[in-house]
Parts: structure tokens; sequence; C-alpha cells
């Protein structure tokens, strides 16, 4: 009997060292791989990709295969970075590795906690598996929060003393959110700066998004506040949009909204982002489930063995309360303008918001890298707003984001070219974790068990 209870006190710390990365693990050698480095480069063929540790030691075309090497042959499969999504919303440990087998290696996670904070320490250190991440604050909204847990503030002394609460509480960046009033809105952006954190999430209901590029916004989410701010009647509409008490009363300003766009203020709006290089993570994945909620395909989606039950009953809770007339037709708009914002020259974030109804961790991603073409960027164009823009983001790309000599080791090995078929990203042979190998078999296990502890 003690023994049992040892053993089960041991177990997980038994599990757990098998999980720290092997600091003698042989060099993982690509063979004959065809590199993207989503850099709009030329692809490099044939090329051989030499992982000493969790660095990608040396990339050619004629190097010798170090000795003790794991040798993969890459003929006629393509490498590129590993993804982020800028976006997530998702708690569950148990399955943080549904994304490393979807080929995402890093996630911005956008509402902080303390089991986050512990679980990127964790992630960072090699003793949990999962994607590298990046911890918001929990978000800051107005003296009524939309959601539980958040941190509300009434004014602009407020606002200030909870951008310092969280730089000190291990946040990496500033949450804000919808219903923050103005001065509370502008006293976190001025003390942010003060500061030396950014902070990003939605434009306030109070704010316009010319408003919160000026004041310094690191990236605008799902678009918030833009449909609005390109109408002929901005102010009026952003003026019943603070006032809008119900679902139809938002509904109808985003009806107006559409009724009443100008092309000339869109792209005078679009040329504002790319002055200030305000970042946008358009979420369209979140948007268009929003739009389709109704569809019957999302309720006989097969990924949903990996979605707990409970989390699966909250989902079609939102379906039941749903009205998607308007919200399909804003959606088409959404994507016009996000095609336009890229020809323009604003940068551009992949992002999911998974953990909201049907947005699935690390499988939609590929589903918004695929959007994104649709709104009108091209392949290479998609996979850089997942892979070197969100480096570039956080300031990494000298260690992330492209596949190059140096750089840290996570890269994604497919068995299809991405850029003929964005769609081809989903066709995972390998990934590579931090220097970490996972072959396709035990990437199937990793997806094995995740739907194993999702169903606990
Ligand atoms: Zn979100």
């Amino acid at each position: 009997m003690k023994l049992r209870i040892v053993l089960l006190l041991i177990l997980p710390f038994l599990l757990l060292a098998r999980e720290k990365p092997n600091r003698t693990q042989a060099p993982i050698v690509f063979t004959h791989a065809t590199i993207i480095d989503v850099t709009g480069a030329v692809p490099r063929r044939d090329a051989t990709v030499v992982i000493t540790g969790d660095r990608i030691s040396a990339i050619g075309d004629n190097i010798s295969v170090p000795a003790g090497a794991q040798v993969v042959d890459a003929s006629g499969k393509f490498l590129i970075p590993g993804l982020w999504d800028m976006h997530v919303h998702w708690y569950l440990r148990d399955t943080f590795t549904l994304f490393i087998a979807n080929g995402v290696t890093s996630v911005r996670q956008m509402f902080g906690n303390s089991d986050l904070l512990r679980w990127r320490e964790q992630i960072a250190k090699g003793s949990l598996l999962g994607p590298r991440t990046v911890v918001a604050s929990p978000i800051i909204d107005g003296p009524e929060p939309i959601w539980p847990n958040s941190i509300a503030v009434r004014n602009e002394e407020e606002g200030r003393k909870a951008v310092r609460r969280v730089k000190q509480w291990g946040a990496d960046f500033v949450k804000v959110y919808a219903l923050l009033p103005r001065d509370a809105y502008f006293g976190i952006a001025d003390e942010a700066k003060q500061q030396g954190i950014t902070f990003a999430g939605h434009v306030p209901n109070s704010v316009s998004p010319a408003e919160a590029s000026d004041a310094g916004q690191k990236s605008i989410e799902h678009l918030t506040g833009i449909l609005i701010a390109c109408s002929d009647k901005e102010t009026e509409l952003r003026d019943k949009l603070v006032k809008a008490d119900s679902p139809e009363a938002r509904g109808r300003v985003q009806t107006s909204a559409l009724e009443t766009y100008d092309e000339k203020k869109a792209a005078d709006l679009i040329a504002h982002f790319v002055k200030n290089q305000t970042w946008q993570c358009p979420t369209l994945t979140v948007l268009r489930s929003n739009a389709y909620l109704g569809d019957e395909s999302f309720r006989r989606d097969g990924r949903l063995r990996y979605i707990p039950r409970l989390l699966q009953q909250r989902w079609n809770f939102r379906v039941a309360n749903h009205d998607s007339a308007v919200t399909k037709k804003v959606l088409q708009k959404q994507l016009e303008i996000v095609g336009a914002m890229q020809r323009a020259g604003v940068p551009i974030l992949a992002g999911t918001d998974t953990g909201n109804p049907f947005c699935f961790p690390g499988f939609s991603l590929h589903e918004e890298l695929a959007l994104l073409v649709i709104a009108g960027l091209t392949p290479v164009e998609a996979l850089r707003a997942a892979t070197l823009n969100p480096a570039k983001f956080f300031g990494l790309d000298q260690t992330l984001g492209t596949i190059e000599q140096g750089k840290i080791a996570d890269l994604v090995l497919l068995d299809a070219n991405p850029l003929l078929d964005v769609r081809n990203t989903q066709k995972i042979n390998a990934v590579v974790s931090n220097g970490r190998l996972f072959d396709r078999k035990a990437l199937d296990k990793m997806l094995g068990e995740a739907e194993v502890a999702a169903n606990r």
C-alpha cells in the first residue's frame, strides 16, 4: 500500500522528467528538403538542415551528416518555420500538445492568469510540453467588465494603477478591452509607455481606431471598431454603440455601418495604420465561426473529440443565442478590408481566438491561414503572418520566425508545397519544437493522448 502511494507521488515527476529536453540528444538532420524560409526568397531545394540542441546549426547543400545524427529523408517535402497563433484563450494544460501536433510552436495567450504564467516558465524550461507562450495581463475593462476575472477600472488613475500592477505581476503585455472609458484608456496608454510595457487588445467602444493607433496600441484584435470607423456616420454610430444594451441594438449599429461604408474613409484609416505600423490580428476564424454558428457542419466537426464536454456545452449555448444575418455580411466586408490592409502595408498577424466556439487549438491556425488567403494575401504572406511577423512583433526576429542558421529550431515539415495551396500546411510530416523532433507517429500519439485528456 505504502509503495503504491510513493509511486503515485513520484510518478508525475518521472513523467515530467521524461519531457525534459535531452541536452545530449543526437543532432537532427533533414536531407533533401525544400526550404520555404517565408522571407519571399525562392525556395531552396535539396537542402540539408542540421539541428544541434535547440538551434539550427547549419544549412547547406553539401554538408556532411554529423556522426550519430538522427537523419530524416525530406525528399519531396517542405520545411517552414514553426507557426504562431497570435490570439488564443486556452487553459487546458493537458491538451497544450494539440498546438505542437499542428505545428503551432508558439502562442500569444490573450487573457492572463497565474497558471499561464507558471506554465509559460515550465514550457520554456522544457519541463512541460507545449507551445512557447507569451502571456497577456488579465483583461482590463470598464467598471462593469464583460468577463469575470477582468480588472475593472473607472478612470485614468485606476487605469494607470492597473498597468503598474499587471507589470509587477509578470504579464508580457497589457490587454485592453471593449468597455474602457476614454480617460481610463488613455491613462493606460500613457502609463504603459512610461513603464516600458506594450498594450494590445480590443479598441474600446469609446475610442476610435485611429486614436488607438496614435495612442500606441500595438495590435488591434478582431478589427474592433474598424467597420464603424469606415462609415461616413462614424461619430454618431460609435455613440450608438456605447449606448447599445442588447445584441439587437449592436446588430443595428453594424447594419448602419455597412450601409454608410465610405471607401475614402477606409483608405485614410488604413494609411493611418501604415504610418503608425499598428498591427492587425483580424482573427478571421472566430469572425467566421460567429457568422456561421448556426451551420450544422460545426456540430459534426470531428475535432470536437479534443474539446471537453463542458466547453462544448458552452459553445452550444452560444449557438442557441445567435443571429447571424448581419455578421455574415460584416464578415464579407472584413475580408475585403484585410486584403486592402495587406496591399497597403499594414502588418498582419495570424490569430484564431481559440477557446471561442468552434475555434480549435492548433487546428484552427490552418483555417486562419486559408481565410487570410481568401482575404487576398498570397500564401507566403499568410505564412509570414504566422511566422516572421509574430517574431518581429515581439522583437524576436533575431532568434525566431525564419529558417536560418543560428535560429531556434522551431520547424514544420510538410508533405506538400504550401505556396501552391496554403491548405497544404495541414499535411504535417514532422514538427521540431525548440529542437525536439516529433515525427508523424509521435504526433499521432500526442493527438490520441490529448483526446484522452480532454475526455477525462
Ligand atoms: Zn480573444
